[in-house]
């Protein structure tokens, strides 16, 4: 634990004296050390792209000036480095934006079947592009809850992606939605949205983990398929404003099960 002393001059009944206080502010000392390692992250996520554009920028003004070839794939590249860039900025931004609003519960009605429909076609061509079947299963009756239409729909963008990104080879992503009065489900349990890929699966220390902000467990395979390292932080925090509970179970060579709860009212 971290202490703050802080002494002042005190009136004793036995004459002049001096007052000391402890204060327990290792709470406040680690945000204070997590906003740090935050805004270094950030600084080095921005940095590498950011080096790389200069540098190829500084390149075709000189030496591949005249060579029609290098200049071509020198601004493929410069292409995909301010491609990571923006998205870097804008999942920082959904970030904030649902962090400021994570006390307040979102009470409107979202027709969660149809989202779920919805992203999952939109997936599904790039899902194939992979190589990859997306199933999808929704329930019977069409399922409403209280929640933020945006938000729940990122939930999904960011864990179809992912399971696209790191699913390769597991031949099919299965996406399934259970109402809260499925068989075998407990009323107070909600709805239960499964994304499921059988991809390369994930190793159990690295589990508790994945939803720290830029923790990855290969950094550069993450950067290769476009990731930024906040998605499933992103998805952790809709989850908790919603009042949900996000499950991860993976094991290497098995592929993963990410599944969301929400309450259903
Ligand atoms: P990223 O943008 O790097 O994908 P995320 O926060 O979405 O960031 O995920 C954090 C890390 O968790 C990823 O870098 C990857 O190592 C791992 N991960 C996430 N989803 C999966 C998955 N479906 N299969 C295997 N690994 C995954």
């Amino acid at each position: 634990a971290t202490w703050q002393v802080t002494a002042a001059p005190a009136m004793l009944s036995s004459g002049r004296g001096i007052l000391l206080s402890f204060e327990d502010v290792t709470a406040v000392e680690e945000a204070g050390q997590m906003r740090r390692d935050f805004v270094a992250n950030v600084s080095h996520e921005l940095r590498t792209p950011l080096t790389a554009l200069l540098g190829f920028v500084e390149t075709l003004k000189g030496a591949a000036k005249d060579d029609p070839v290098a200049r071509d794939r020198f601004l493929t590249i410069m292409e995909r480095e301010a491609g990571r860039m923006s998205r870097l900025v804008e999942d920082l931004l959904s970030l904030s934006r649902v962090e400021e609003g994570e006390r307040v519960r979102p009470t409107d009605p979202l027709a969660l079947s149809d989202l779920v429909a919805d992203v999952a076609e939109f997936y599904r061509p790039l899902a194939q592009a992979a190589g990859l079947e997306l199933r999808v299963k929704l329930p019977e009756a069409p399922v409403t809850i209280p929640g933020d239409a945006c938000q729940v729909r990122q939930i999904l963008n960011n864990l179809l992606e992912n399971a696209i990104k790191y699913g390769r080879g597991g031949g099919r992503v299965d996406v399934s939605l259970t109402g809260p009065l499925a068989e075998g489900a407990l009323r107070s349990d909600g709805v239960r949205l499964v994304v499921r890929d059988h991809g390369e699966g994930i190793a159990s220390h690295h589990i508790a983990r994945l939803t720290e902000r830029f923790y990855r467990v290969d950094a550069h395979r993450s950067r290769e398929v476009g990731g930024t390292g906040l998605g499933l932080a992103i998805v952790k925090h809709i989850v908790n404003r919603h009042r949900g509970r996000l499950r991860i179970e993976s094991a290497p060579g098995q592929g993963s099960r990410f599944t969301v709860i929400l309450p259903a009212r």
